[in-house]
């Protein structure tokens, strides 16, 4: 009997070694990455971290000064965009403003060729894929929102067919409530359409929402690619973890009885084991602050600081405070502690607080 091993996904797009520079300015560099055929991939990274010059590269644009992009194994480095499976969606969108949603989103099949009834029916069947009414077809794309200006690019993207479809920031001029609507929208039309999407942003939050795996960019470099709780629970290091969301670190140093004392604040820690291999006997712990909590008399946790709250902020549905903890010098450390709005503190609790946590909680990182 042979067994059946299922072979892992082929990548559609590979990038093997890619640089890029201008003049003698290098822009990205040493970028490996496969990108899986069928996923959901978003880079983000802070302004000038090179996720524009990455997608420029991908998309046909530009050439990689060095390395290799291959597309189904083939090297297309210097393949021109129209001449690839792909199609570019971005926040200017670049519709034809004097035509109607029917005639901006029918122009690629106008382009190939099919006539003018299946061009109709296509682009109606699309216009509902992206949520635009029926009849919004001979409405001039100028006197359509934002929003549904974006649904009519998007539709035309899906026109074109693609195989991979890139978005350079396609979502950041609209309101925070078309956003986060559009943001699912996306990711339900990424299920639906089995395409490949390659998304960039410099918001990680979208990211979080939309993505079947992150790659977070620096500097030119990629400096991890993982899931969204990969990235967001196990960075590889501080720059990560610090972009990914707010976070409390503790530094600390391992003695010769293998205990961890805290270099800033006093007291020992429970230290979980470092998922990133940490080798030194210096380190920070980190915990992002919807892992901490107040202990009441009687609770128990790993680890505890004490503290005073002075500060609290509504972040909506949870409320953050600022708590003082001791410190072994001169300076100040503040801690963040994010609650539910349901368990808040009473508004006459004492300021003076334990801080908890549980070492599986936390992660460690090399000092
Ligand atoms: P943002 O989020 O601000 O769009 P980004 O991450 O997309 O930033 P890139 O636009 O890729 O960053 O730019 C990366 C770096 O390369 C920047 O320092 C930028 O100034 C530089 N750069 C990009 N294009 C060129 C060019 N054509 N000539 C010279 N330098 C360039």
């Amino acid at each position: 009997e042979t067994a059946l091993v299922e072979a892992p996904p082929k990548p559609i797009l590979q990038l093997v070694g890619v640089r890029k520079t201008f003049g003698g300015f290098t822009a990205v560099e040493g970028i490996d990455l496969d990108v899986r055929a069928g996923e959901f991939l978003t880079i983000v990274g802070p302004s000038g971290s090179g996720k524009t010059t990455l997608l420029r590269m991908l998309a046909g644009m530009d050439t990689p000064s060095e390395g290799n992009i291959t597309l189904h194994g083939e090297l297309i480095n210097d393949v021109p965009p129209n001449r690839r499976p792909t199609c570019l969606v971005f926040q200017s969108l670049a519709l034809f403003p004097h035509k109607s949603v029917g005639e901006n989103i029918a122009f690629p099949l106008k382009v190939k060729g099919v006539d003018a009834a299946a061009r109709k029916a296509r682009a109606l069947e699309l216009m509902r894929v992206v949520r635009l009414p029926e009849s919004y077809f001979d409405k001039n794309v100028m006197k359509c929102s934002g929003g549904e200006r974006q649904r009519v690019a998007l539709a035309r993207a899906f026109a074109y067919d693609p195989e991979v479809l890139f978005f350079d920031e396609p979502l950041s001029a609209l309101d925070y409530k078309l956003k986060k609507a559009l943001e699912k929208e996306l990711k339900d039309l990424h299920r639906e359409t089995g395409k490949t999407f390659i998304y960039i942003t410099h918001s990680l939050e979208e990211a979080m929402v939309m993505s079947d795996r992150i790659g977070v960019m620096r500097a030119g470099r990629l400096v991890q690619v993982g899931t969204p709780e990969e990235i967001y629970g196990a960075p590889v290091d501080r720059f990560v973890c610090e972009f990914v969301g707010e976070v409390n670190t503790i530094k600390v140093g391992r003695g010769t009885d293998g205990v961890w004392s805290g270099r800033d604040v006093p007291g020992t820690f429970q230290v979980a084991p470092p998922r990133n291999g940490v080798a030194t006997d210096e380190a920070f712990i980190v915990v992002r602050p919807e892992f901490m909590r107040f202990l009441g008399p009687g609770d128990t946790a790993d680890n505890r600081l004490e503290g005073t709250v002075y500060n609290e902020y509504s972040l909506g549905s949870r409320i953050q405070y600022q708590v003082r903890v001791e410190t072994k010098g001169a300076g100040e450390k503040v801690m963040l502690v994010e609650l539910s709005r349901a368990r808040a503190l009473a508004p006459s609790a004492d300021p003076h607080v334990t801080l908890g946590w549980d070492a599986a909680d936390a992660f460690t990182l090399e000092g």
